[in-house]
């Protein structure tokens, strides 16, 4: 039987992902978009206040939106598959060709000459008592998206590599204080860490873990553990933020992409080619890039499919 192959397939419903299908279908590139679920990461949030055009949103009207702006284009050359997982990924040869072959959880298979990986990534969640409970009250796992609401307050940074410091960096801008607690030695670069340590608003607390939070209906402390002395300590604040790392959505692709030491797809900044041949692309908080944001997922899919249109338009 003759195998239905798609100029395009695009795995992930998040920001990246909507943005990738509303330009491939654009451009007439006959699509399909595999996803579980619309609106990726940050449809917990209540109020995202920078996505631009927007100044409030919350994370669910953001995914309706995703999805009907998407579903305009979904009339001949986009098909849109959801509630699936893809779970495997290969390549095979169909005459003569090298073809993407995706496989869905229901067992589908959906063929493209061509892959945009999409599917983001989940933060790495702070073990410990309590962490989950003040999820959203004042424990939060984004500084750029949340710190403003905390400008001339005490805050609490969890996380000794470069994320954790370099948001440190950005709360320093408005936040009365910042103490930042590292499980070992500082793991970020040097000179970042020189110079927020010259900053008299800014301490370093280091070779500790976290034991719990407390807080009564917001976050109001922590209580953290010396790694060495086994002392414990109780500290006061009026946030937390932490940057412990993310589990990037990758392991779908892991035989066909490099991905770096965290599992980020490692791509060509110029035109997020994840593979020498014209046959992989991948874009958003799932690739090793140093900033992770709704409207930078958003433009990383769209350089992503002009660079796709070129390969697909030349070879
Ligand atoms: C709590 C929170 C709040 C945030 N708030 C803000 C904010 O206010 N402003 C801001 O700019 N950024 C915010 N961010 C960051 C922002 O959400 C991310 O940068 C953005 O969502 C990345 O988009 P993405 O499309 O690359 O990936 P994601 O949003 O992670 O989307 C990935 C999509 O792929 C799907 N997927 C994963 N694996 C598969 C698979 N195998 N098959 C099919 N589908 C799959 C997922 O279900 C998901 O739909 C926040 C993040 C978090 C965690």
């Amino acid at each position: 039987m003759e195998k239905n192959i798609f100029d395009l397939i695009i795995v992930g419903g998040g920001p990246a992902g909507a943005s990738a299908a509303v330009y491939a279908a654009r451009k007439r590139l006959k699509t399909a978009l595999i996803l579980k679920e619309w609106g990726g990461q940050s449809v917990v949030s209540e109020d995202i206040q920078n996505w631009i055009g927007t100044p409030h949103i919350s994370g669910m009207d953001l995914a309706k939106n995703l999805e009907n702006h998407v579903k305009e284009y979904a009339v001949d050359i986009l098909e849109i598959k959801t509630g699936n997982f893809v779970t495997q990924t290969e390549i095979v040869e169909i005459e003569k060709e090298k073809i993407i072959k995706a496989t869905l959880e229901n067992e589908e298979e959906v063929f493209g000459k061509a892959l945009l990986i999409t599917t983001g990534s989940d933060r790495r969640k702070l073990q410990a008592t309590n962490a989950e409970k003040f999820e959203y009250k004042g424990l939060t796992y984004c500084a750029t998206c949340d710190g403003p609401m905390f400008s001339d307050m005490d805050v609490i940074v969890i996380g000794g590599g470069n994320s954790g410091f370099e948001s440190a960096a950005q709360l320093l801008a408005y936040c009365k204080s910042v103490t930042l607690l590292s499980r070992s030695e500082p793991r970020a670069d040097k000179i970042i860490v020189d110079k927020l340590l010259e900053n008299p608003n800014f301490k370093l607390i280091k070779n500790i873990t976290i034991k719990e939070i407390h807080g009564e209906d917001f976050v109001n402390g922590l209580t953290y553990v010396d790694k060495f002395t086994k002392e414990e300590t109780k500290i006061s604040t009026n946030g937390i933020f932490v940057e412990i790392g993310q589990n990037p959505a990758t392991t779908w692709v892991k035989d066909l992409v490099e991905l770096d030491e965290e599992g980020k797809v490692k791509i060509d900044p110029w035109t997020n080619k994840a593979s020498k041949e014209n046959l992989i692309w991948a874009a958003g908080d799932c690739t090793n890039i140093l900033y992770q944001q709704n409207n930078i997922a958003s433009g990383e899919a769209i350089k992503a499919i002009e660079d796709i249109y070129k390969a697909l338009k030349t070879q």
